[in-house]
């Protein structure tokens, strides 16, 4: 007997499908410039995988401001919804198992992230957060093709915080593919945030953040009080 019902995180597909949400693997330390920004050695750190509890996708709109944070951090992403999976992915046949693409915003609680890597802890209170995966509509392949380039930007009240284009990525997308397949069986369901740009920053409550990528349905949300 199933105790209570628990819902199914979705996100909404261009054209009004709904897409199920599996699981949330997320690409840490994969844009040159943002693993200088953040103190690293774009030579010495491959990407990092963390993830995100499937019930974190927000689709935008108000979010009130996270619980247990004093620097909230956006972080601009290309998110990739897959349609099947697999282990031992090989990069030539990642992208057939590529439902579609959307934007994103990595939601991340700096301060405690730093903690953690002060401490070598795991970073999951800082990533990990409720409402901590905003995510655009998705757009099948189908329709926008595979996305090799082209523009991605966050704004922040309508001024350019983060830009770059998707070509910039360290690891690219079948090679992330293949890597977390490495990793944990992949199936239908899973979204993967594919790791930010330099240019990250802190928002607070009132700020709107805006993430674009070229060809794609944007993913926009406003920081809300928590207590009206
Ligand atoms: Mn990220």
């Amino acid at each position: 007997m199933i105790l209570f019902r628990v819902d199914q995180a979705t996100v909404e597909v261009v054209g009004g499908d709904k897409f199920p949400v599996r699981r949330i693997f997320c690409a840490g330390k994969n844009y040159v410039d943002h693993v200088k920004e953040m103190g690293g050695d774009p030579k010495e750190t491959p990407p990092v995988f963390f993830t995100k509890p499937a019930d974190a996708v927000h689709h935008g709109g108000d979010i009130p401001f996270p619980l247990g944070t004093e620097n909230l951090h956006y972080e601009g992403e290309l998110v990739v919804a897959l349609k099947s999976g697999g282990t031992h992915i090989s990069v030539d046949d990642a992208s057939s198992h590529i439902f579609g693409y959307a934007t994103g915003c990595d939601l991340t609680r700096r301060d405690l992230q730093f903690e953690a890597k002060d401490k070598g802890g795991p970073w999951d209170t800082a990533k990990a957060l409720d409402d901590g995966a905003v995510i655009g509509k998705i757009t099948p392949v189908e329709e926008c093709g595979l996305l090799e380039k082209g523009e991605l930007k966050l704004l922040v009240n309508g001024e350019v915080r983060q830009q770059t284009d998707l070509s910039k990525m360290i690891w690219s997308i079948p090679e992330i593919i293949s890597r977390l397949s490495s990793l944990f069986e992949l199936k239908a369901g899973d979204l993967i945030y594919t790791g930010t740009p330099e240019g990250v920053g802190a928002i607070s409550t009132g700020d709107t953040c805006r993430v674009e990528v070229a060809g794609l349905a944007p993913a926009e949300f406003r920081l809300v009080p928590r207590f009206e």
